[in-house]
């Protein structure tokens, strides 16, 4: 709170809001190069279009000396604070701590090595308040290797865009702008950052594109490599299978398994009778076997069934479990 003095001398508190209007949350992991330019570059910007600001960097463990210099920024900038991890979880694991101390209306995050530009950050927003819950950046000119990053994210986007329902050309940019309330309280893991529109949008959240700018990297280099995309394949499975099961978890392995019981004992039944009713010889009979597998393949379907079930409600239960854990926060 800060207060003015009023004519009478009396110190009369100024009417401010007590949070700011927008937060924006930077993941940093090994940036010490870039860091005090981004938050520069992202505080001229916003001032600059007299917006209402907190900046929230997330250290995730770093160590080149990122975690000592934000603790030092942090000090001496109050438009600044740092959520500092206790070790290197992720991006993902780093953009939930930061959703969780954010105090904005909006949440607007992106990359802490320069290569999203603060400048698209007003033009997010602007777009942000015609309606919509989340706008996404797209790198249209991504500064990237065509070979080894631009081609496995453009399959990706298709993939993930036919999985979904959400056709978004970038789902890998991490410039982007939330309603707070849309990411507050969603259960983040893995790589699942990136799929925040379409989880947003099984929600029924309004989701937006709007093409960015891209830098290369100027400092420091990629967290990432190939072995990424084989996390991303796997994450994008979970959502389908969320987006699939989520009102319906896993019935039809149970259904499956219930057709094959009545299926083997109708056959069952129908040799039985074959052998006492008409004192039929049914022991070199290929349809016994078939009755007897569709009998016990049944009874294991309807189990596993049973078991995905009791799976699928421990899998959504067990999401409180907290991906990352906090030592200190400086602000
Ligand atoms: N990052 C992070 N934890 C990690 C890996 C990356 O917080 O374990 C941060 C990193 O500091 C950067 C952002 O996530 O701010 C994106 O990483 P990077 O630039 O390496 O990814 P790329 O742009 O190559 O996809
Ligand atoms: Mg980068």
């Amino acid at each position: 709170m800060s207060y003015s003095i009023s004519s009478n001398g009396i110190k009369a508190p100024e009417i401010v809001s007590a949070f700011p209007e927008i937060s924006v949350v930077v993941p940093i992991y090994n940036e010490v190069e870039s860091l005090s330019h981004l938050i520069d570059a992202i505080a001229t910007t916003l001032e600059r279009d007299r917006l209402d600001y907190e900046i929230i960097c997330v250290d995730d463990g770093s160590t080149d000396g990122s975690t000592e210099m934000l603790r030092q920024l942090a000090r001496n900038r109050s438009d600044l604070r740092a959520v500092l991890l206790r070790r290197n979880y992720g991006q993902t694991p780093a953009m939930a701590a930061g959703f969780q101390y954010a105090r904005g209306r909006v949440i607007v995050t992106l990359d802490g090595d320069l290569q999203n530009d603060p400048t698209d950050i007003p033009k997010l927003i602007a777009k942000l308040d015609e309606g919509y819950d989340l706008v996404s950046g797209w790198r249209k000119q991504r500064q990237d290797d065509a070979l080894t990053r631009l081609l496995p994210s453009k399959i990706a986007n298709w993939l993930i865009g036919r999985v979904t329902g959400v056709k978004l050309h970038d789902y890998g940019c991490s410039l982007k702008a939330y309603r707070t309330e849309l990411v507050a309280d969603m259960n983040l893991y893995g790589e699942l950052h990136r799929f925040l529109p379409a989880l947003a949008y099984i929600e029924g959240a309004r989701i937006t594109e709007l093409p960015v700018c891209h830098h290369a990297r100027r400092y420091g280099k990629s967290k990432y490599g190939l072995g990424r995309t084989f996390r991303v394949v796997m994450d994008l499975l979970t959502i389908y299978f969320i987006k699939k099961f989520l009102t319906k978890p896993m019935h039809g392995f149970g259904l499956l398994g219930l057709i094959s019981i009545v299926l083997g004992t109708v056959l069952g039944g129908y040799l039985t009778f074959l052998k006492l009713g008409l004192g039929q010889s049914i022991g070199n009979r290929p349809l016994l076997i078939l009755a007897v597998l569709l009998f016990l393949t049944g009874v294991q379907l309807f189990s596993f069934g049973l078991l995905a079930e009791l799976v699928m409600r421990t899998y959504h239960e067990s999401q409180k479990r907290p991906i990352y854990r906090v030592r200190e926060v400086v602000e």
